[in-house]
């Protein structure tokens, strides 16, 4: 992952009154190996409450067409991410549906999309996992990468 992107989850920890947070996650395969280099940042318009986050589809769609179409069609939607009030964040009964839904209504050219929840305490304490059609599972980390779960 680009550094950008912790920057990105750095800034919308939810310490003291921030509320949650969110965005989606871009990036390109190599190899299978799946890269990520954009979280796209929470819209003005998106709708932010403490413990919940929707999305604002027809604006998040259209910037990530945008990137699809500037990067010669590589870049590609990889996941989303969150963040939660929690030290130790897990996903919720909410998160567990909506991650399916978006599944479901996204091209993952993968096979499976990226879900992160960022909470309280350091950026690795995040929580991280994979949607596929089989359900949300949580995956191991190496550093700041991630790997496609064969
Ligand atoms: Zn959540």
């Amino acid at each position: 992952m680009a550094p950008e992107i912790l920057a990105t989850f750095s800034k919308y920890q939810q310490t003291g009154a921030k509320t949650e947070a969110g965005g989606y996650l871009i990036g390109q395969e190599f190899g299978g190996q799946l890269v990520v280099e954009v979280a796209t940042e929470p819209e003005v318009d998106d709708i932010r409450k403490s413990f919940f986050f929707k999305r604002n589809k027809y604006r998040g769609q259209k910037f990530v067409d945008e990137i699809w179409k500037a990067s010669g069609r590589k870049m590609i939607i990889a996941g989303e991410w969150h963040s939660h009030p929690e030290n130790f964040p897990t996903p919720s009964k909410t998160d567990i549906r909506e991650s399916m839904k978006s599944f479901a209504k996204g091209h993952f050219p993968l096979g499976f999309m990226l879900i992160v929840i960022v909470g309280k305490k350091a950026i690795v304490h995040s929580w991280v996992g994979i949607q596929n059609k089989s359900g949300l599972f949580k995956i191991n980390r190496i550093g700041y990468q991630f790997w496609r779960d064969d």
